[in-house]
């Protein structure tokens, strides 16, 4: 009896702790890029590493939301005590690049080619389907609206070179069509060196200066 009873408790711990596995993995797989086979190796690469790696790990991922920052402004996170690009006196504000998330900005940044204000979109829109529920629009047109009334001369708009950041384009010159009017304000978009698919977080300095040198 009492055997049976440790082979019931050994399965079930199994059976939980492979539950644990799958939700996990499951969880790494919603990451961008990964797959289900990378999500795996995730889990199996945590269980081999020191238990203080792995509980530090874990105070971290409870600490980002509560640590971070969000700019009413542009969009991005942040940790500092304010943003440093729409509460910077020195940055111009007369352009306004719109990006579809924040490593895109940050690329930009690192690249230091461009010293204006920078909005976040939050996301693209895919071509022939419906636009996505957590995508900035109607922030972006208040955003517009508020700073076209005060230095705003010209919005850029800066995706990746795929179907969906070219469709993003179209629908936003669309949308802001009657602002841009309004307001007489430019709005532009990133010089076409950028070769079909690339993606703009991985872009090198040079062929972002030359994107944004070569906007139209
Ligand atoms: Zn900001």
């Amino acid at each position: 009896m009492k055997k049976r009873s440790l082979l019931f408790l050994s399965q079930v711990k199994i059976s939980m702790s492979s539950n644990t596995i799958q939700k996990l993995r499951e969880y790494f797989e919603h990451f961008p890029g990964i797959g289900p086979r990378q999500a795996q190796r995730f889990v199996y690469w945590l269980l081999n590493q020191e238990p203080d790696f792995v509980k530090n790990l874990g105070e971290l991922l409870l600490a980002l939301r509560s640590d971070t920052k969000q700019c009413n402004q542009c969009f991005r996170f942040f940790t500092s005590s304010e943003c440093r690009f729409c509460n910077n006196i020195n940055r111009d504000k007369s352009r306004i690049l719109v990006v579809e998330k924040d490593t895109d900005m940050e690329n930009i940044e690192k690249a230091g080619v461009y010293n204006s204000l920078y909005f976040v979109l939050g996301d693209i829109i895919p071509f022939g389907q419906t636009i996505p529920k957590n995508i900035r629009l109607k922030e972006l047109f208040g955003r517009i609206e508020h700073d076209s009334q005060k230095e705003l001369k010209e919005i850029i708009l800066a995706f990746s070179a795929t179907a969906e950041g070219d469709n993003t384009c179209r629908y936003l010159e669309k949308i802001l069509d009657p602002l841009v009017k309004k307001y007489s304000i430019k709005i532009n978009r990133f010089g076409r060196g950028i070769s079909t698919g690339a993606e703009l977080e991985y872009l090198d300095k040079d062929t972002l200066k030359n994107a944004l040198e070569n906007r139209k």
